[in-house]
Formats: structure tokens, sequence, C-alpha cells
């Protein structure tokens, strides 16, 4: 290997030289006073022999010059490639650090340092959202293994084996809805080109959630409001997730209001924006659980909402519709008065 480097060293040494030489005859020639007399010395080989050792030394310092250069340039590549190789999926924690770096370096050090960063908080997304999954499966698994077990145990009676088959059917049903909202959004975050994106009349769009919603509501006595501006406006979605979208916010508002409660959907456009916000009188969530709402699984007053509480991807769900749209969602609510999520979408320019 070293003796192919010292090699290559000699070739581009030979090369240089070749053109020093050339560049030499040139001046030479250039500055003679008689150039029959310098074109003649130089086809005689007197010039070669003249400027042999000269070029030759010239072009092996040229050469050493151009190396350290080269060397001092590549040094910070040098060192990102030895923390790259230092880097595994287990620990993502190096970074580079050169003191004084020049302007690129910075930028290349920062770049290099910034996409590390970011593969580390993916790892961890990763690894974290692994163990929520398995967390999330085990417990109906478990469920049903211990429903089955105790059936087994001796003879029972028509009524109780069929309690067990039916717990076994809802549980299988929690684990589906799980698995179905793990897959829509993964393929909302890597393919989200299954949307279909129209132009949608909002009022229009938002009266037919209401009537709908007085349906899901019927059963708890929830009252339902709702109120638009007269002139509507209309915004470029995909009508199916902006229904989803909608109704997941307004599933929540049922499932966490009690009895007697009442929801508002309240429409208004202002400054390019449709600002929809969904109001109940329900359970409400304390301030420091409002950040966590759209993390995956994540579920506020987990005592309280054991039983309402759904595959927890709600939420996460409604989220990345949002970012689709190019939407924002705005979370108020106080512990026991109710809540508001509104729904900021940007409007299309008549
Ligand atoms: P889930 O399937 O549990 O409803 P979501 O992602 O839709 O999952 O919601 C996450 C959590 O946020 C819920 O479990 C609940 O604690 C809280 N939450 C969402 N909407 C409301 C609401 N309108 N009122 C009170 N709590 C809510």
């Amino acid at each position: 290997m070293r003796i192919f480097k010292l090699k290559i060293d000699f070739v581009y040494i030979a090369i240089l030289s070749i053109f020093l030489f050339i560049y030499s005859c040139f001046i030479y020639a250039l500055t003679s006073h008689n150039i029959a007399e310098a074109i003649n010395d130089m086809v005689k080989g007197h010039i070669l022999a003249k400027l042999f050792i000269p070029v030759l030394i010239a072009a092996a310092l040229l050469y050493l010059v151009w190396k350290a250069i080269v060397r001092h340039i590549m040094k910070p590549v040098k060192k990102i490639a030895e923390i790259a190789e230092e880097i595994t999926h287990e620990d993502l924690s190096a970074r580079v650090d050169i003191k004084n770096p020049n302007k690129e370096t910075k930028y290349l050090i920062s770049a290099f340092n910034d996409m590390i960063s970011r593969l580390e908080s993916s790892f961890k997304y990763i690894v974290e959202s692994n163990s929520y999954i398995a967390h999330e499966l085990k417990t109906p698994i478990a469920i049903i293994r211990g429903e089955a077990e105790i059936a087994l145990k001796k003879e029972r009676d028509n009524e109780e084996y069929k309690k067990v088959i039916s717990i076994a059917l809802d549980e299988s049903k929690k684990m589906l809805k799980t698995i179905e909202d793990l897959l829509l959004l993964t393929k909302m975050t890597y393919r989200p080109e299954f949307l279909n994106f129209e132009n949608i009349d909002l009022n229009q769009f938002l009266n037919d959630i209401f009537e709908q919603s007085k349906i899901l509501t019927a059963e708890k006595n929830i009252s339902v409001d709702i109120s638009v501006p007269e002139m509507s406006e209309r915004v470029k979605a995909d009508e199916l997730s902006l229904r989803r979208l909608f109704f997941n916010i307004i599933d929540n508002a049922i499932k966490f209001t009690p009895q007697n409660g009442q929801i508002k959907i309240d429409v208004k456009y202002q400054k390019k924006k449709a600002i929809v916000s969904i109001s109940d009188t329900g359970m409400g969530i304390a301030d420091e659980d409002i950040p966590k709402l759209f993390d995956k699984f994540f579920r506020a007053n987990k005592e309280k909402n054991r039983y309402a509480s759904g595959s927890g991807l709600g939420l996460p769900i409604t989220q990345s519709i949002a970012e689709l749209h190019k939407a924002k969602i705005i979370v108020k609510s106080k512990l026991g008065k109710g809540s508001t999520f509104s729904v900021v979408l940007p409007i299309l320019s008549h």
C-alpha cells in the first residue's frame, strides 16, 4: 500500500515537472533576445540539461506544499470521518468539536452535528414507540389469555363461556384498532400521496359534520350547536382525512363530557384563515398534560378515563392530518370545566 502511494507521488511529481518544464521553455523563449537561437537550444537539449534538476526540485517542493495544504484543509473532514466511525445506533451522542474553525469548516461541522442530533432523536423516538406499542398490545393479549385460562380451569356453563368470548372479541377489536391506527399514521408520514386534495366549501362541510355529530351525541344526551359565518370560504383538503380530523376531536369531546353536557362548533374566517373551534363542557385537561396530548399513546387523567379512552392514537393522527393540510391545532382547557380544540386552516383566496 505504501509503495503504491509512493508510486502515485512520483507520478504526480513527474507530471508537475513536465508542466513546469514546458512553462520554463516558454518563458525562456519569450524572454530570449534571439528566439531562433532559443528554439535551437531547446531542440539540441541544452535547456533540458540546464533545467532538469531545478525543475525537478521545484516540482517536488510544490507537490509537498500542496499536500500539506490539502492535509490542513482535510483535517476537519478526517475528524468528522473518525467521529462517524464511532457512531452506532446504540450510541449517537458523539459530536465533532474543533477549536477555532474557519467559516466553511464551522458550517460543515454544524451540518454534521445537526444531522447526528436528528438521527439521535429519530432513534429515540423509534425505541420509545416500539416499547409503547409492545405495551399497548401486551395488555389485551394478557387479558385474553387470563380469561381463557380461568375458563379452562373447570367446566363452566354457556353464559360464562359467552362472557369470555365476548371479552376476547372486545380486546381483539382494541388491538385491531391500535394496529390500524398505527398503519394509518405510518402511511400519513411516509406515503401522504394517497391524499386526494380538492376544493371544499367549508360551511357545507362543517354543517354535514354537525348533523352527524347530533346522532353521535344523542346517546349521552349531549347538546351540539354550530355557529358559522354567513359567507362561506373554501379550503384545499382531502375530504375524508379532514372529516377524520374533526370527528377525532368531536369523538373525544363526546367521550370526555358527561351526560347532558354541551358541545359547540364555532367557525370564524379571518386573515386568510378559517378557525374552527370545538368546545365541550367535559372533564378538561390539566395544564401539564396539554403539551403531551399529541404524543402517541398518551392518555390524560389515566384513572378517570380508563374505560373511555381508545387507542391513544386519535390525536397524533389528527395532528398528522393537520400538518398535511398546513393547519395548526390549538388546545385550551381547564380541568373540570371543559376543553376547546381550535383548528386553524388556510383558506383559498377568491
Ligand atoms: P384516545 O383514544 O385515548 O381518545 P386521543 O389521542 O384521541 O386518544 O386522546 C388522548 C388523550 O387526550 C385522551 O385519552 C384524553 O385523556 C385527552 N383528551 C383528548 N380530548 C379531550 C377532551 N375533549 N377532554 C378531555 N380530555 C381529552
